[in-house]
């Protein structure tokens, strides 16, 4: 199920910094910045791998986030909640 929350660091994803993207081969989404992190954790190593924490899918040659397609389920909740509390605020 997808939740408006990113599992790793239990934030809420939004449009900027914590855009929510889909780890293409297992399906689960994080945000932008943990899958930064899991990036970077591999320095050492020459290719860029990353390892998704839910089930150890290991994904290899990754140049940056942007190969991961941005989850746009996630993104139309997070347009529909702001509508929402714009139209109770303002
Ligand atoms: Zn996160
Ligand atoms: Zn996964």
């Amino acid at each position: 199920m997808d939740s408006m929350l990113c599992s790793i660091c239990k934030c809420e994803y939004d449009q900027s910094i914590k855009v929510p993207r889909v780890l293409t081969n297992c399906g689960h989404t994080y945000c932008q910045m943990c899958i930064l992190k899991l990036l970077n954790n591999n320095t050492e190593n020459s290719e860029n791998k990353l390892v998704c924490p839910e089930d150890n899918i290991l994904y290899t040659d990754i140049t940056s986030n942007e190969v991961f397609p941005i989850n746009l389920k996630i993104i139309n909740m997070l347009n529909e909640k702001t509508n929402r509390n714009n139209s109770i605020d303002l």
